[in-house]
């Protein structure tokens, strides 16, 4: 079967202002030196909710020539400041090769010797379908060294939905036939307008439910990205857009959501738009009223809810008041629903930090 195409429109006055932001920051970046190439953008271990059990991650970010997507003609979506990651010129299989064995040989043995079972995360901030990011010798490489080790029960990798085609899907499945393999994409929300106007996604709702089928064809789950508070909604927008995200997803029997409060990176338009005050993150009171709006504990029993927001408490990220205590409380709630996918951890009242009453006056209006 052949790939999906993108079937929407871009909104041509947001795609100016993303490729002058983008534009901009390209002319800044430096060359990374070959040793760089060699080894991955970071990599760690953590706890995360497995399947059906606590166990942890070992997350891989692989260093490629970036998202295509965001070196194109449409600049890339609005939130997106990655491509400062990105090497902009092709980076080898013997390279990407060698950033995936640099990360494996430091960790091998935490692993293996760890009592906890394991996913593995890879991520390219991109997509590793894409040819000209993972080519197929680095990728069947990953493939052969992940099928050898017992205690990754899960893998996960990030991709558009035009580069998840039945081969890409045979191939990965072919190489890991006990693990369970989530394909990551990138959905950000159910609503086509407000991803492709406010967030330049250029994907339509249609063809993400196009991939999911394909997926399922061949015994793969799939992990929805949403982002929770997109540029031009304020904190109920985010709210209800994320609500309803969450209900879509869950009625199309999606096998995780990882809900993603936006974090400001360097380079994009939403990070413009903050300088000049027309964006403030999300409130941390606003995803857990969210959460308890649109999931009960029935629909925990299919779906595997995670969030593990990237900038917690700090401007650039979600934040409540930026009392450190306040937001470390918001983490902790937050952390416990994920990693016990139990609801009693969001419903317990909680002695609030007094930044909740600012919340309730402001949420309208930021
Ligand atoms: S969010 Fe994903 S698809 Fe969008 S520009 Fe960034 S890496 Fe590319
Ligand atoms: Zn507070």
């Amino acid at each position: 079967m052949k790939a999906n195409n993108i079937n929407s429109k871009p909104n041509e006055a947001l795609v100016e202002k993303i490729k002058n932001f983008r534009m901009k920051t390209l002319r800044k970046k430096s060359k990374f030196t070959k040793e760089q190439l060699n080894k991955p953008v970071s990599f760690w271990i953590k706890k995360e909710r497995l399947l059906n059990e606590i166990g942890k991650e070992f997350t891989i970010i692989l260093r490629t020539r970036g998202c295509n997507w965001a070196l194109g003609e449409t600049g890339g979506c609005s939130m997106c400041g990655y491509i400062q990651d990105a090497n902009i010129e092709d980076v080898n299989s013997n390279q990407i090769i060698n950033q995936f064995d640099y990360s494996l040989q430091n960790k091998l043995d935490e692993i293996e010797n760890d009592e906890y079972n394991y996913v593995i995360k890879l991520f390219n901030s991109g997509s590793f379908f894409d040819e000209s990011e993972v080519n197929q010798q680095a990728r069947t490489h990953i493939y052969e060294k992940i099928a050898e080790i017992k205690k990754l029960k899960e893998i996960v990798v990030e991709s558009r939905v035009e580069y998840i085609t039945s081969e890409n899907l045979r191939e990965i499945r072919d190489f890991l036939k006990n693990k369970y393999i989530e394909i990551g994409i990138g959905l950000q929300t159910s609503d086509d307008y407000i991803r492709n106007n406010y967030i330049n996604k250029g994907l339509v709702f249609e063809d993400f439910k196009k991939s999911v089928q394909l997926c399922k064809e061949y015994g793969i789950g799939i992990k929805a990205y949403l982002l929770f508070k997109p540029p031009f909604l304020n904190e109920i927008g985010a709210i209800d857009d994320c609500e309803n995200s969450i209900k879509t997803l869950i009625n199309l029997n999606i096998n995780t959501i990882s809900i993603n409060p936006l974090n400001i990176q360097k380079g994009s338009l939403v990070e413009h738009l903050w300088y000049q005050n027309r964006y403030r993150p999300p409130w941390f009171y606003s995803l857990i009223k969210c959460l308890k709006k649109s999931i009960t504990q029935k629909d925990l029993e299919n779906i595997r809810i995670l969030s593990a927001p990237s900038g917690a408490g700090t401007k650039r990220g979600i934040h409540n008041c930026l009392k450190r205590e306040c937001n470390e409380n918001m983490m902790e709630i937050l952390r416990n629903f994920v990693l016990n996918q139990d609801l009693k951890y969001i419903e317990k009242q909680y002695n609030y930090c007094n930044c909740k009453t600012k919340y309730q006056l402001k949420s309208q209006y930021c």
